[in-house]
């Protein structure tokens, strides 16, 4: 059970209370002009809800009670070890971790928000009973902050039952704050009440309001919340009878405990409202917190989508994106990526303009590559490429084990008076193809990669722009291989996702999840699985990696990675996952050596890797969207060069050097239109492209032209002239060099 803070402890902020089921945060400014429109409800009820009166009455007594019986308990000299072993003297029921703390440091003091006492977590001001274990935990330890949001949740379930005269439901904490589920009889909640709301819970912390613990028989709960229907049923429901629980006090208020359960988070369940928070120990991470937000709104991908004009959605067809020609370009450059390791180079010296050039397989081996990836001559290439269907039969999904447990999130339909699904995945697919002929030692690994459209049955109000879609398409391999090949596989993986991720600058984490208690398979071929893995770590990321251990899904042991973006923030979108089931469900076997001596031994069956480093590609795009702010890096953007002329005269010229440039595989545009040259520039601008070459008289004379650097504020202004070769050898430089910067070498 979580345990909310002492009083003791920085004072609350409720700063940024969000809006029923709202997904984005409320700007300060409309706040405050729909506070000043709304109709006028007072700050608090006056007089206070009748209960406020019965619940504090029985609270006071039961305190009483309780004080006096802690008076009486015998004082003792007790011993309190502290985490690296120290040592400190303290009295049973006196010394409170709090005074331990003040002991050590004020500054420590200040910090912390709970304590741990044995392992369990207790309030700072709730006096030690015996020698113990005392750990002091502050608003970073990963703990400290889900306890100081759950008090928060209470502070703010004091503002809405004074402000509102609500019945508070649950109010737990979550990874982002927390929130309170309330009933209000007469009216909904809106924006215009979170000025009252904070106002209110800022009252509440300037009190420094005690938050007063007290453990009460079940009985003498039903009792105190006998005005609430919610709590009632939380109590009946989830105190066993004769036993206690813990409740909390905090001003007026007086609440429950509870773990955050969501046994009310039924939407048929009366019409409970929600209220999201979020609060801080000290004002300056608030600060930093809302600088995050105003920098994560201005990056959003939908937004950023919308006016790059990237893609878009329509409501006949919720969660399926609809890629318009430059989302598409950028879409296509994953895919291209991802198939051939690499983006083939562009060549200068081609003269065949108008096209996109060497996109041939003899091409792309010419391509250098980085970390010694297609030397291997192994992993993901063109050769590797499949296609397979997009429904089936329900009785594959049978065999696959989707239709008993993933039912829910396909997409079925009936097909001549039988049940037929849309691919939630490619595995199963991919099975069919392995069995499709006999299969040798000698051909393993066989690897099959497939960019196929996925379809994943997402309610429609859980859908967010390209994180939370219904149709997407993963970079999808799957490696059939001996469990003695595993090692060979990850390590060129590794190779390959090191260097792709390097390519977004992004760095990321590994975590390493081994057998669980509901293991498939033997422990042989587990223990062989996971040898084989932790070395492929060991050997490239020594003592960078974690482990995770018995987190492993039954059918094999996986490795999580999980990078960082440009705000810190992190996303899984790889996995690496070996399944020894799939191959199990599909009877897979191979010839192995062993065959031909025995005919009696069971049939040797591949391992599969399933394997994405993009993860969905939607989801994908959303996450470099943000990570890049819409400001692409060259070899990446789908508007990389636009042209514009001075004066009508220059038009014939700009469209010549924008063939030229779209001749040699460039995104070239040329702005031909009739608006004034600042305003085609500030166009060029707002729309992100990487560089906006400026021609007129002297440009045409000398057949070049005038550079500006979306990233470089100094060269915006007119300043030297280029010419039109050298640009154009200098923008696929940097384009084939991929590097991150708008800058040429
Ligand atoms: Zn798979």
């Amino acid at each position: 059970m979580t345990t909310p803070v002492a009083s003791s402890s920085q004072p609350v902020q409720i700063p940024a209370v969000k809006g029923p089921h709202a997904n984005n945060v409320v700007k300060p400014k409309e706040k405050k002009a729909k506070a000043a429109a709304a109709p006028t409800h007072p700050l608090e009820l006056n007089p206070p809800p009748a209960f406020f009166d019965h619940r504090i009455k029985l609270f006071e007594k039961l305190k009483a009670e309780y004080d006096e019986w802690v008076k009486v308990q015998p004082r003792q000299e007790i011993e309190i070890t502290l985490p690296d072993g120290s040592k400190r003297q303290g009295k049973s029921w006196e010394t409170s971790p709090m005074d331990v703390a003040k002991e050590i440091s004020k500054g420590l003091a200040d910090r912390i928000v709970i304590a741990k006492v044995n392992g369990e977590v207790w309030d700072l001001e709730r006096p030690l009973e015996g020698s113990c274990s005392l750990e002091l935990l502050d608003f970073e330890h990963p703990e400290g902050k889900r306890v100081f949001w759950h008090s928060s949740a209470h502070v703010l379930g004091e503002a809405a039952e004074r402000h509102y005269g609500c019945h508070l439901c649950i109010g737990p904490p979550t990874d982002e704050g927390f929130f309170y589920e309330m009933a209000i009889e007469d009216r909904p909640v809106t924006n215009a009440d979170y000025p009252a709301l904070e106002k209110v819970s800022d009252l509440a912390i300037r009190e420094k309001q005690k938050f007063e613990r007290l453990v009460v028989p079940k009985e003498t709960l039903l009792e105190m919340f006998s005005y609430n229907k919610y709590k009632k049923q939380l109590i009946e429901s989830k105190i066993p009878d004769g036993t206690s629980t813990t409740v909390y006090r905090c001003g007026p208020m007086v609440d429950l405990c509870n773990s955050a359960s969501y046994f009310l988070g039924d939407p048929n369940n009366d019409s409970l409202q929600r209220i999201y928070g979020i609060s801080f120990p000290d004002k300056k991470q608030l600060v930093e917190y809302k600088k995050f937000l105003e920098e994560a709104a201005k990056r959003d991908h939908r937004k950023i989508g919308k006016e790059q004009e990237l893609f878009f959605f329509n409501e006949q067809s919720p969660g399926s994106t609809f890629f318009l020609p430059h989302g598409t370009r950028l879409y296509n450059t994953l895919v291209q990526l991802m198939r051939v390791g690499s983006l083939p180079s562009l060549d200068t010296s081609s003269s065949d303009y108008g096209y996109r050039k060497n996109t041939s397989r003899g091409a792309t081996r010419k391509v250098s590559l980085g970390p010694v990836y297609l030397d291997q001559g192994s992993t993901l290439t063109l050769d590797h490429l499949v296609i397979s269907p997009n429904m089936y039969n329900s009785k594959l999904w049978e065999t696959s084990g989707h239709w008993q447990n993933y039912k829910d999130d396909m997409f079925t339909l009936d097909v001549e008076k039988e049940k037929w699904a849309l691919k939630p995945m490619n595995c199963p697919g991919h099975c069919l193809i392995f069995d499709s002929r006999d299969r040798s030692y000698k051909e393993l690994p066989i690897r099959m990669a497939e960019f196929g459209i996925i379809h994943r049955n997402e309610a429609s109000g859980a859908l967010t722009g390209l994180t939370r879609v219904r149709r997407f398409v993963q970079d999808d391999t799957h490696v059939f291989c001996m469990p003695s090949q595993i090692r060979e596989e990850i390590d060129a993986l590794f190779d390959f996702m090191q260097h792709i991720y390097g390519l977004f600058g992004f760095e990321f984490k590994l975590e390493l999840s081994t057998r669980p208690d509901n293991y498939l398979g033997t422990i042989e071929t587990w223990d062989e699985a996971e040898s084989q893995l932790k070395q492929a770590l060991e050997a490239q990321y020594p003592g960078q990696w974690d482990i995770n251990p018995g987190d492993g899904a039954f059918y094999g042991p996986k490795i999580d990675i999980t990078i960082r973006d440009a705000l810190r923030r992190s996303f899984q979108c790889a996995t690496i996952q070996l399944d020894f089931q799939l191959p199990e469900r599909f009877n897979l076997k191979y010839r192995s050596p062993e065959d031909f001596q025995s005919a009696d031994k069971p049939p040797s069956r591949p391992v599969i890797i399933h394997r994405a480093i993009l993860g969905s590609l939607e989801r994908f795009i959303a996450i470099i969207t943000e990570h890049f702010a819409g400001k692409w890096p060259f070899w990446l953007s789908p508007r990389q060069v636009l042209v514009v002329p001075v004066a009508i005269p220059y038009k014939e010229y700009a469209a010549e050097v924008a063939a030229m440039l779209s001749g040699l595989g460039l995104y070239a545009d040329v702005d031909n239109g009739d608006n004034t040259l600042p305003k085609k520039i500030r166009n060029g601008e707002i729309a992100q492209y990487n560089f906006i070459l400026v021609v007129g008289q002297e440009e045409l004379d000398s057949r070049s032209v005038n550079v500006r650097n979306r990233d470089d504020v100094g060269t915006k202004a007119k300043t030297e002239m280029v010419p039109l070769d050298e640009i154009a050898k200098k923008l696929v430089e940097l384009r084939n060099s991929r590097s991150l910067k708008n800058q040429f070498v």
